[in-house]
């Protein structure tokens, strides 16, 4: 066993650029080699057994080595594993298609697959553009977005998105967008309604003067995830929906994160009975097995490009796996899992426990704030609790606490200074009980 774990850690040093990584610190590291998943437990080449205490990347829902989705992707692949969606349908996207459109919001109507949240999101701006020229209204070619937002790394994302430390090295290959703030109260020292406030005008003071000019506002609803898991105040989604529809401007829904269960809702804009005009779903969409994703438009979108072919208002964009028969077939699998499981209902009563399990934390000395939406946690710490100075990025606080968390048996990747935890959604009370407990222990000895 540790003869292979040389080999492969070898190998994988000479051979495997990882993403997000500064690769100088990743291979003067030991590497951790994921071998197998069995439920919300994942096992390194080594044998050691680690919770799964951030899904894969906030996408693993029902587990790991879940025999009804391993079922379906077998079936499946007895049948067909691939064939195009250009010309041709396949089986499982059409009865993925349909039950999409019948658990999101009212309107979404029609789906375009993809195989990414960021590809999904480039459909979405690529959509929206598209749809004000076909439509013939010129000059609303640019997008809002909010400040800190993460939609994704193609060039199209990375534009709408406002995190600099991400996208500020391609600042000349991108389109620019109006940012405006988010209300994150905690670290703007002000209150929720005042932080709701700035927003909103921010906003409202855009659409009045530039309306004309402006395509789309894209909005990760109820939580921004990538800046550090801050949840919007109650309302703040629903009146930048109202807003747009009065002056105009497309929504687009970047649920890619807060899909699927996350928030305590099936989509977080259902949390606010909000029903935007473009959807972007992936990670929780497989369950987290597959790489699909899909972009969710209503009908009026999809109508302004349903035309004769010359008057070319054809939407010229599409994946060589787009469809992808194994990922749709598993994505329904999970669908099922999701109604035979009652996850929904479930998520609400695992989030109250982690909520009671965390409670203590609050007063810890380094522990600024804890910001909780359904199974999505983020724990801010800061040097100084009073006055909320951040700990500096060198002291590379959120990362020593997830390596300790590791030593101590699970698995998590920080935001900077905030430690996040998103397990798996069929995640038991006794397993979130031992989780929480880590994390607690692990955030306790190093600050
Ligand atoms: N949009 C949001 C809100 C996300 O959180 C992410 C990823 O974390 C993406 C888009 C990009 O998804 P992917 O990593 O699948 O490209």
């Amino acid at each position: 066993m540790n003869a292979d774990y040389d080999r492969l850690a070898a190998l994988n040093k000479d051979h495997l650029w990882h993403p997000f990584t500064q690769m100088k610190d990743y291979t003067n590291s030991d590497p951790l080699i994921i071998e197998r998943g069995e439920g919300v437990m994942l096992y390194d080449i080594q044998g050691r057994a680690y919770y799964d205490g951030f899904s894969s990347v906030w996408l693993n829902v029902h587990g790991h080595n879940v025999p009804e989705l391993n079922q379906a992707i077998t079936e499946q692949l007895g049948r067909v594993a691939h064939t195009t969606l250009l010309g041709m349908a396949n089986v499982p996207a059409i009865e993925l298609a349909e039950k999409l459109a019948a658990i999101t919001p009212r309107q979404l109507n029609k789906v375009f697959y993809s195989d990414s949240g960021a590809t999904g999101v480039e459909i979405a701006i690529k959509m929206a553009f598209q749809y004000w020229h076909n439509r013939g209204i010129r000059g609303k070619t640019t997008f809002i977005t909010m400040n800190q937002a993460y939609h994704g790394d193609t060039i199209g994302a990375v534009s709408v998105g406002a995190i600099p430390l991400y996208h500020d090295v391609f600042r000349q290959m991108l389109f620019p967008s109006h940012i405006i703030p988010y209300p994150y109260a905690y670290r703007h020292a002000c209150g929720e309604t005042e932080a709701l406030e700035a927003t909103l005008t921010a906003l409202s003071h855009l659409l009045q003067t530039r309306a004309d000019e402006i395509a789309a506002l894209i909005v990760e609803p109820i939580v921004q995830g990538a800046s550090g898991i801050i949840v919007m105040p109650p309302g703040c989604l629903r009146q930048m929906a109202e807003l747009c529809r009065k002056h105009g401007v497309l929504l687009i829904a970047d649920e890619v994160a807060t899909g699927f269960g996350r928030t305590g809702a099936m989509f977080a804009c259902d949390l606010e009975a909000v029903s935007p005009d473009l959807m972007v779903i992936g990670k929780g969409l497989t369950g987290g097995y597959l790489p699909v994703a899909a972009t969710l438009a209503i009908d009026e979108v999809y109508d302004a490009f349903y035309a004769d072919y010359h008057e070319q208002k054809t939407f010229f964009h599409g994946h060589s796996y787009t469809g992808n028969p194994l990922g749709c077939a598993v994505a329904l699998a999970s669908l099922k899992l999701f109604e035979e499981r009652s996850m929904i209902e479930g998520v609400r009563a695992k989030a109250s426990f982690v909520e009671r399990k965390l409670a203590a934390l609050k007063d810890r000395p380094h522990v600024g704030e804890i910001r909780q939406q359904g199974m999505m946690i983020g724990i801010e710490l800061v040097r100084d609790k009073e006055s909320r100075e951040p700990y500096d990025w060198a002291e590379r606080i959120g990362v020593r606490t997830s390596l300790q968390a590791r030593e101590l048996g699970m698995l998590t990747r920080p935001l900077g200074n905030v430690i996040v935890f998103i397990p798996p959604l069929s995640s038991t009370e006794a397993e979130l009980d031992a989780m929480t407990s880590i994390l607690t222990e692990s955030i306790i000895s190093v600050t």
